[in-house]
């Protein structure tokens, strides 16, 4: 088991550990939770405060044009795409995440015309879910729903089935799909598939067109760290664009916006996958988070993620053996995300105790406690501590408190 001085030794080698100070995060505090809302960029505050003040305060709606807000979805877009081994003709930030996945499965409904169903895993994040009962509802009888248990996915596929919806990294466990082998025995049944990398993207490395991918989508806010509710991204492969006749066909995905024709016609490329007016504070902020990516490789991330994973299960079954812990995430790290989940019968009020105690981890029904780690702003010595901390509560019960058991609207 490793020691303090091992894991100061192991920063100290970090190349990522400069990082750090490249964000603000409170005294006292261990962030544990940026799979879910990523910390805020040092650079976010001045950058929101000059779009408010300057561009919209002053220069006002002349701002489309003279600050470049309409370029943004592209821009943004632009810098996505190198984390998720696109073209940057490929992605373009929009929307939400919710919104993206019901475009993605619309599109390939109507790429796959004599096929009617879709198809997911039972389990998956419920946003996905309902909206692809939500457009088959919609359908008028067009199209089906299933979801099937993950290891009946590969059955499942067959020539009815005209998309596979899959999120790469399991929002509870951190299991990770094999976008590669997934994506090939889709295509050999003439299934398109949408990868939904909202717990991968920023947290690992993918290369979408290395897989021959089809479609994709993520969301800003989370290993991306673009702030709260930040646009989403849609990934489209070149090949699919401009065959695709968006059944979201808002004015900002028209070939030329201002004509205020009537008659809607798609802009060529990855712009008809746009739809409304781009939400520039939220662009701004996320484009804080996105820059930070320029200056580091994903490998040098990955790296890290999956050495401080193996460090907190490490730590947290030697100094809690006994304690009621069951490992939920994959143990073997090529098979998981940036984040390590422990299920406990009292998971809730354990993860309240910890967040009172500064280590910010969340939870999920039943029994998860969710910790991810962030290799950008999370260092060996915080797992070290946050492990620590956990012991203190479990050996002195301090967990066991009511408030701590009440539970709030965000869990
Ligand atoms: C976080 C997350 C979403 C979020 O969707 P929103 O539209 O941004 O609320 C969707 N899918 C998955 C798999 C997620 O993890």
């Amino acid at each position: 088991m490793k020691t303090l001085e091992d894991v100061r030794a192991l920063d100290a080698a970090d190349p990522l550990r400069d990082f750090r100070d490249r964000f603000d995060l409170p005294d006292g505090v261990i962030y544990l939770d940026g799979n879910s809302l990523g910390a805020r960029p040092k650079t976010a505050a001045a950058r929101m405060a000059d779009v408010v003040e300057r561009e919209w305060g002053q220069d006002l709606i002349r701002s489309w044009n003279t600050n470049h807000w309409m370029d943004m979805p592209r821009r943004l877009g632009g810098k996505v795409a190198p984390l998720i081994g696109a073209k940057p003709e490929e992605v373009v930030v929009a929307d939400s995440t919710s919104i993206n996945i019901f475009k993605a499965l619309s599109a390939c409904i109507e790429l796959q015309p004599e096929r009617s169903v879709i198809l997911s895993e039972t389990g998956n994040f419920p946003t996905n879910v309902y909206m692809m009962q939500g457009l088959a509802a919609a359908s008028g009888g067009r199209v089906e729903h299933r979801l099937v248990a993950t290891e009946d996915l590969v059955d499942a596929l067959d020539e009815t089935v005209a998309a596979l919806l899959i999120t790469q990294a399991h929002y509870k466990t951190g299991y990770l799909h094999d976008m590669q082998a997934i994506t090939r025995a889709a295509q050999d049944k003439g299934v398109l598939v949408i990868w939904d990398l909202c717990h991968s993207a920023g947290a690992l490395p993918i290369d979408l067109n290395a897989c021959n991918a089809d479609f994709a989508v993520g969301c800003g806010y989370k290993y991306l760290n673009g702030g709260p509710g930040a646009p989403a991204f849609i990934f489209v492969a070149e090949r699919h664009q401009d065959r695709v006749m968006p059944v979201l066909s808002g004015w900002l995905g028209h070939a030329r916006p201002f004509d205020f024709s009537d008659i809607y016609e798609p802009a060529p490329g990855i712009d008809r996958f746009r739809c409304s007016s781009p939400s520039i504070l939220a662009m701004a902020s996320l484009e804080c988070g996105l820059d930070i990516f320029a200056d580091t490789q994903m490998t040098h991330i990955r790296t890290k993620s999956v050495a401080l994973c193996d460090l907190f299960i490490e730590q947290v079954e030697a100094r809690l053996a006994g304690h009621g812990f069951t490992l939920a995430s994959p143990r073997d790290a090529a098979i998981r995300g940036s984040q390590v989940s422990f299920t406990h019968e009292h998971g809730y009020p354990i993860v309240q105790a910890l967040i009172d105690r500064g280590v910010i981890g969340d939870y999920r029904d039943p029994g998860i406690m969710r910790f991810g780690f962030t290799p950008l702003y999370v260092s060996h010595e915080d797992v070290w501590r946050a492990v620590e901390i956990l012991q203190d509560i479990m050996a002195t019960q301090a967990w066991d408190k009511p408030h701590f058991h009440a539970r709030a609207a965000v869990t």
